[in-house]
């Protein structure tokens, strides 16, 4: 059993920094730390779990049976006698009955603003009449020149087997400006009544780093990047209230949790939403812990810089990580920047969203600001770029352990790989895409695809990979995570970049201290071992004993987050 004694701590020169050095967790914690490790022999256990089968993440112990948990900290890791001798008075006793335990699962790169998913229109349908019906019914209750607006759709999943267009919404939805918004993010389709109080017209010239899509002399609905704004700016939208997102932040942290999901990197922000969390965190509402990045360019980011806050700053449940920018377009939505283009479209090499001097200009405020950065590239083009600019920083003031990221990472190459290792960049590639989103793939080709989503190649440069969904984008269910990454198959069993394939044992380590080490939080979490912060997962089933191709359908037993059992099936 490994049990982490008054002794250790003080001999660790009591700090948790000092205790995973001499736990054999790796190098010292840079930074400060909260200091809620017991400072005395634990005593009675607050929680207990046996009889379980433990994958702890741990090198040192990488299974066990039981562990004890007290003050949200596990305290005891070890056999089922070990553990058992523990139990008071008043410890909560769980029989796992032999189900598998693992530490929570992080998500690094997701949007859980949770007020859509409470106030707008789910659009999440496999068919056109159902996405229009859905359409109609809001318009029916909504007051004129106000949105209608559904989220979460997705044109490559219809029966129909095309998109949605501008004659569609314009049947549903006649007399109120309407769009559907991609789960992507970065397209959305249109009516006629939106462009006509827009004043855009099939001659209306594109802006940089948009485009209004168009085919036979009309605007097709489609409208991509940054063109988007054109149209948004008008019509009206009810407005959110504060206890509206706070509501919004209470509803997703459930949902997630009920998926196995103990830590979220919140990737990008404004007040608000930061606000959203601090009021659903103060009211006991917060289900998971949030690394919150502020968006570059944001009256939060300014604010917090200007305060003086930086990387790090908040608690075990709510911290400032880094900034957040996005350099190119979507590989679900087939507009990242690539140095080759799509399949079928010659001339289509993807968009870029900022130059290499915007992007310089970001790299460099964050670096010498206190702040870990966290820019979006997809394609080899602007993760290229990305690189030049953290190259640049380290060279000109250099900060070992900086740990800025490449969000997404999504197509890459030998070149890269190395350029990222030196750097010590830590890449967020898309854990649910190649099963969720295999449709999609055909334009980007097979010889691509041995290049995208990396996970492979990443951990054969020994480069840190940390896990993320980019939900809605993606979904962001871990256990269709583990799946996707171990099988590369799609919904119809087509396989992606098999070369790709990672074990499931490497795919759990991504999922867990992958998430713990790109929010510089290794020593605190990210795997069960005594002194760490206790969130762990149990799953009804071991998915090391069941078909590769049905991880995703594992039930989850129970979520628990620093000792609280946040979620039970
Ligand atoms: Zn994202």
């Amino acid at each position: 059993m490994t049990r982490f004694s008054r002794r250790e701590f003080l001999e660790s020169g009591g700090t948790l920094a000092g205790a995973g050095a001499a736990l054999g967790l790796g190098a010292a914690w840079p930074r400060a730390i909260d200091a809620q490790t017991p400072r005395e022999t634990f005593g009675a256990p607050d929680m207990v779990v046996h009889n379980a089968r433990v994958f702890t993440v741990d090198d040192a112990q990488p299974m066990t049976e039981a562990f004890a948990i007290k003050n949200g900290r596990f305290v005891a890791v070890g056999s089922n006698d070990d553990v058992r001798n523990l139990i008071a008075s008043g410890t909560d006793v769980i029989d796992a009955d032999g189900m598998t335990v693992m530490p929570g699962f992080t998500d690094a790169h997701c949007h859980p603003g949770g007020v859509r998913e409470l106030t707008g229109v789910n659009v999440n349908f496999r068919t056109i009449p159902e996405v229009l019906n859905a359409l109609r019914t809001k318009a029916a209750t909504t007051p004129p020149d106000y949105w209608v607006r559904g989220h979460m759709y997705d044109d490559t999943k219809f029966r129909e087997g095309r998109p949605v267009t501008r004659r569609d919404l314009d049947e549903a939805v006649p007399n109120h400006p309407a769009a559907v918004d991609h789960r992507g993010g970065h397209t959305s389709v249109y009516n006629s009544k939106a462009f006509e109080m827009a004043g855009v017209a099939v001659d209306t010239p594109d802006p940089f780093g948009g485009h209004f899509f168009r085919e036979d002399g009309e605007l097709t609905g489609k409208v991509a990047e940054l063109a988007r704004r054109e149209v948004d700016r008008i019509g009206r939208t009810a407005p959110i209230t504060r206890e509206t997102r706070q509501a919004g932040v209470a509803f997703i942290s459930k949902e997630m949790t009920k998926a196995g999901i103990t830590t979220v990197h919140q990737t990008h922000g404004a007040t608000t939403a930061l606000v959203a969390l601090q009021d659903a965190y103060a009211a006991g509402e917060l289900h998971f812990r949030m690394y919150f990045f502020p968006s570059g360019g944001s009256d939060c980011y300014a604010g917090l810089k200007a305060a003086g806050v930086r990387t790090g700053f908040g608690d075990d449940w709510l911290q400032i990580g880094g900034v957040k920018y996005g350099a190119d377009g979507a590989a679900s939505e087939r507009t990242m920047r690539m140095s080759t283009p799509y399949v079928g479209r010659p001339d289509d090499y993807g968009i870029l969203t900022m130059d290499q001097d915007e992007i310089h200009e970001a790299t460099e405020d964050a670096h010498r600001n206190g702040y870990q950065i966290g820019i979006h590239a997809n394609g080899d083009v602007a993760i290229d770029m990305v690189l030049n600019a953290y190259e640049r920083v380290q060279r000109e003031w250099p900060k070992p352990d900086s740990r800025h990221r490449i969000e997404h990472c999504s197509l890459v190459n030998d070149s890269l790989l190395r350029r990222i290792k030196t750097v010590g960049a830590i890449p967020t590639p898309f854990y649910t895409y190649v099963h969720y989103h295999g449709n999609k793939w055909v334009e980007y080709g097979e010889e691509k695809m041995r290049w995208m989503f990396a996970h492979r190649s990443f951990l054969d440069y020994d480069i840190p990979v940390a896990p993320a969904s980019d939900y809605m984008p993606g979904p962001y269910e871990p256990l269709m995570a583990l799946q996707s990454m171990v099988t590369r198959k799609d919904f119809d069993g087509r396989v992606w970049g098999a070369n790709q394939r990672i074990t499931l044992d490497e795919a759990i380590r991504i999922c867990t201290m992958g998430g713990a080490y790109a929010s510089f939080e290794e020593q605190k979490k990210g795997n069960i071992v005594a002194g760490k912060l206790a969130d762990f997962v149990m799953l009804a089933r071991d998915p090391h004993n069941v078909d590769p191709d049905t991880i995703k359908e594992i039930p989850i037993a129970r979520t628990v987050v620093g000792g609280k059992t946040m979620y039970e099936g």
